[in-house]
């Protein structure tokens, strides 16, 4: 058995800590192969893959996209030229969406009665070291503010799928997003599919993102139980995909409980992703 961790989010997105010390945290736990995969952002990749080198951890290049079909899907992004222009642009233009949505959200917060400004959320990302603010810095200014009592409680009340403030944003597609990810010489893998999609939704969805050219499936996430991880498992085996493992750790911000996750040493194609082959 192997400890790998696919899934990892920096200061750079929405995550707490940065990419050096999140690379000491993996070495501690003992894990050998990472991807740090902040939010629409490749700016953390550079620094974390040159920590990955000097503590001997196979550190891959990553991301985690946001792209729209039907609802926002979540494209992890491997070993890609991180300084490709076209994948840069495409990045972009996701935080631009971000933007967007963002101020709607705190547009609705305030008509809801939160006194929450935009400017407060981005300050808490900026003085981070955040290069895409996301939902995470709008509560974390809703705490700071007093109107929730904790993180969980401003997802939960404000800011989930369904709850009073939530704003739907459109995303490159993910077509598009699966284009970009394969012209930077990466590998496109579904993130988490029980989180986005209902179980007898799972097998469409796979169908036509393997058409447009997905690679891999995480199998092992946050969430799934034995059952799910055997499930998706399957669900690989039958569209053709590669299983990959990841925590979407943030810092132990969501109660996830740290980095590394425990496969099977044949698993995953470790040439490729690791850059031979
Ligand atoms: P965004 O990309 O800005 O839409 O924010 C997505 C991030 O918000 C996820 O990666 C999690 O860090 C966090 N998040 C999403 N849904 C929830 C939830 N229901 N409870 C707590 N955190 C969540
Ligand atoms: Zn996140
Ligand atoms: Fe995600
Ligand atoms: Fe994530």
């Amino acid at each position: 058995m192997l400890k790998i961790d696919l899934h990892i989010h920096s200061a750079f997105s929405d995550g707490t800590l940065s990419p050096q010390v999140l690379v000491r945290e993996l070495k501690e736990k003992r894990v050998c192969v990472a991807s740090l995969t902040d939010h629409d952002t490749v700016d953390g990749v550079e620094p974390f893959l040159a920590a990955c080198r000097r503590l001997s951890i196979q550190g891959v290049s990553g991301v985690e996209l946001s792209a729209t079909h039907d609802r926002v899907l979540h494209i992890l992004g491997y070993a890609f030229d991180p300084r490709h222009e076209a994948l840069r642009v495409g990045l972009e233009r996701n935080r631009n969406s971000r933007n967007i949505r963002n101020a709607q959200i705190c547009e609705k917060l305030r008509a809801l009665g939160c006194d929450v400004t935009l400017a407060e959320a981005e300050t808490l990302a900026r003085e981070a070291g955040s290069s895409s603010v996301g939902r995470p810095h709008i509560a974390q200014a809703l705490c700071a503010k007093g109107c929730v009592p904790s993180l969980q409680v401003a997802f939960d009340r404000y800011l989930k799928r369904g709850a009073s403030a939530h704003v739907f944003q459109s995303f490159m597609t993910a077509e598009e997003c699966l284009q970009l990810v394969r012209g930077a010489g990466g590998l496109p893998v579904l993130a988490h599919p029980r989180q986005t999609a209902l179980l007898d939704q799972i097998p469409p969805l796979l169908s036509r993102l393997k058409a447009g050219g997905l690679w891999g499936l995480e199998c092992w996430s946050p969430g799934n139980n034995a059952a799910e991880v055997y499930r998706s498992l399957e669900l690989a085996a039958e569209f053709g995909l590669y299983p990959t493992a990841g925590s979407d750790f943030h810092g132990g911000r969501h109660g996830a409980p740290s980095v590394g996750i425990r496969v099977a040493e044949d698993v995953l194609p470790w040439a490729r992703l690791c850059g031979g082959l």
